[in-house]
């Protein structure tokens, strides 16, 4: 069924377990997707971030994501995941996703305030939730060292903006790391202490196990999948091909739904959102 974010989080946000937050790119992608959920009877995120439209354009994907989603047995969230400006989130919220990210991070504080507060009030019209980042930010002169989302900000931000779920900077990064980093658990208990509604963290592709857990235990309840679930979608083909060299398109779309199955399986253990679906 066709759900909110703030619908999808509620429950992960009480008892502590964080629902996946997968980037989708295809029509195997989002099929094997949903299967891992169903099998496992757990809610999941589908989304797409603005910088996949060339590949994956939001007009062609949304009847694909929400038909996938309404005829499923549990709980799906539609998501825009990094839109880039306010007209961004207006199109994906005509479009019919239920949930839209603006990602102002890199704005000035009071600029991010402005523009999320803007998409707040758009989404809310429409029954939208709205999920926004806050980053490290100016703060010329102050602790350079302290590169982590800062707590009194985070108060403000949320207060200011009206949002359902917030995206921190704990030491997390996009993409596939060449070192595993080391979050900082601390300072996401302090924020998630000062703030009540969901965090959510990007850059899930590289994280260790137990850095995952700190963090669904202290208040992570959206983890973004993105890397992981290509690189692994592609690992399947590339062993399929070198030990069958002329295997054919249909079968090899097959290798792409149950990789794509596999891999958000995996997380779906891993965030523990098994069995959360009565
Ligand atoms: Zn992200």
């Amino acid at each position: 069924m066709l759900v909110t974010l703030s619908e999808i989080l509620r429950d992960a946000n009480e008892r502590h377990y964080a629902v996946g937050a997968f980037n989708c790119l295809s029509v195997e992608n989002v099929m094997g997707a949903i299967e891992a959920a169903e099998q496992l009877s757990s809610p999941i995120i589908i989304q797409l971030a603005e910088v996949q439209f060339p590949e994956a354009p939001m007009e062609l994907m949304a009847p694909l994501f929400l038909q996938a989603a309404r005829r499923s047995s549990v709980p799906v969230c539609v998501h825009l995941d990094h839109g880039q400006s306010v007209e961004t989130c207006r199109r994906a919220i005509q479009l019919g996703f239920t949930s839209v990210m603006f990602d102002g991070a890199a704005l000035p504080f009071e600029d991010n305030v402005a523009v999320t507060r803007e998409v707040t009030d758009m989404a809310k019209a429409a029954g939208v939730d709205v999920e926004a980042e806050l980053g490290k930010v100016g703060d010329s002169g102050a602790d350079t060292a302290d590169v982590f989302t800062d707590v009194e900000e985070s108060v403000r931000f949320v207060q200011a903006t009206g949002i359902d779920a917030l995206a921190i900077a704990i030491g997390n990064l996009h993409g596939h790391y060449v070192h595993t980093p080391q979050l900082n658990i601390r300072r996401l208990i302090e924020i998630h202490e000062a703030n009540r509604l969901p965090l959510v963290l990007h850059g899930g592709s590289g994280t260790s196990v137990d850095d995952f857990k700190a963090c669904i235990h202290h208040g992570i309840c959206k983890i973004n999948v993105a890397t992981a679930i290509q690189r692994g979608i592609m690992q399947r083909i590339t062993e399929r091909l070198s030990q069958h060299p002329d295997e054919g398109y249909i079968p090899l779309k097959q290798v792409m739904i149950s990789a794509s199955r596999e891999v958000v399986a995996e997380h779906i253990h891993l965030f523990e959102s098994i069995d959360r679906c009565p």
